[in-house]
């Protein structure tokens, strides 16, 4: 049983802070949304007014934030972690932020004697309340041997994906794909439905053949074959359409550093931003598929 500051009790967070808690840590829970610490009450955690009061003289520190920026204020600001934690704690960042701040946040965190991991997560909200995230973890051998009980109380799997950054190098290349492979799979809908096949019929014929993936069985963004998902609930997330665009935009920016050619990557980044600009932000990044059949 470790004590566990957990900052950013946020859509994700909350739920795995619920998790920890489960498992049988004790946990001092932060965040600037009061409603979001009385929550963190109920299910057993100490709820503090202050980051600075949730990581004092913690073993381990626990982040579910928005951006880089606040993960860097959190760990390294004035009042930060790293000038609170107990000597030795483990520093686990599990928010999605990019990979050259998680490389910068790791070489601080080093300078300051502490042993920090990236650690994004796959799956949603339900996947955070449930238990059943997949973590990609950045950090060297100890940082993952030392997270990954922390981790798997939160999650199904937790994967090394090697040294500090490859968590979140990781995640933006897995979240790329995905938002690529939705749009494709939107398009083979509607271009099978436009050539007189119904949706249950390609899904049948499609999920069965070489054009076979997550977004058609798992989060069919057509009405009708997979009953669970939003495109049966007025496309609401889910995973919302602003957050692909996030882990779009970070991927954009991994590309130019890196001189890596992403050109349907930047396709999938235009197609989100119109779609967030349009006014679709919040509803699910399936959402695709009304805008490629009525032009929404
Ligand atoms: P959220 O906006 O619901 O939660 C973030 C929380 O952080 C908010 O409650 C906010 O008040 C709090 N916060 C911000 N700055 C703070 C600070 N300085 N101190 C304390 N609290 C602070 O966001 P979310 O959906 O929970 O996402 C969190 C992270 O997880 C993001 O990096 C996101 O990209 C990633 N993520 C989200 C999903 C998803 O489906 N929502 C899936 C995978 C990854």
């Amino acid at each position: 049983m470790k004590t566990i500051g957990m900052i950013g009790l946020g859509n994700m967070g909350s739920g795995m802070c619920a998790n920890l808690l489960k498992a049988g840590h004790n946990v001092r829970a932060f965040d600037l949304n009061p409603d979001a610490v009385t929550k963190a009450e109920k299910f057993g955690a100490l709820g503090t007014s202050s980051a600075s009061a949730a990581l004092a003289g913690v073993d381990v520190v626990v982040t579910m934030l928005p951006t880089g920026q606040h993960v860097l204020e959190v760990y390294f600001g004035d009042s930060g972690a790293v000038h609170l934690a107990a000597k030795n704690a483990l520093l686990i960042d599990c928010s999605t932020i990019s990979v050259e701040e998680a490389r910068q946040a790791s070489s601080f965190a080093e300078s300051a004697g502490f042993t920090m991991v990236d650690a994004p997560v796959s799956g949603g909200v339900e996947a955070a309340a449930s238990g059943t995230l997949t973590f990609m973890v950045g950090g060297n051998e100890d940082g993952f041997d030392r997270a990954r009980p922390i981790l798997e109380a939160m999650g199904k799997t937790a994967i090394h994906a090697g040294a500090a950054g490859n968590g979140q190098a990781a995640k933006i290349a897995n979240n790329m794909l995905l938002g690529i492979s939705m749009i494709a799979t939107c398009e083979a809908f509607n271009l099978a439905e436009k050539l007189g096949l119904d949706a249950q019929t390609f899904f049948e014929i499609s999920s069965n053949a070489s054009g076979q993936n997550w977004s058609m069985t798992s989060y069919c963004p057509a009405p009708g074959p997979v009953s669970t998902s939003p495109s049966n609930n007025e496309y609401e997330p889910g995973f919302a359409v602003d957050m692909m665009l996030k882990d779009l935009k970070l991927a954009a920016d991994a590309a130019e550093t890196t001189d890596a050619h992403t050109a349907f990557g930047a396709l999938a980044k235009a197609t989100y931003e119109e779609l967030s600009k349009a006014g679709y932000g919040q509803k699910d990044f399936s959402v695709v598929m009304r805008q490629i059949k009525e032009n929404i």
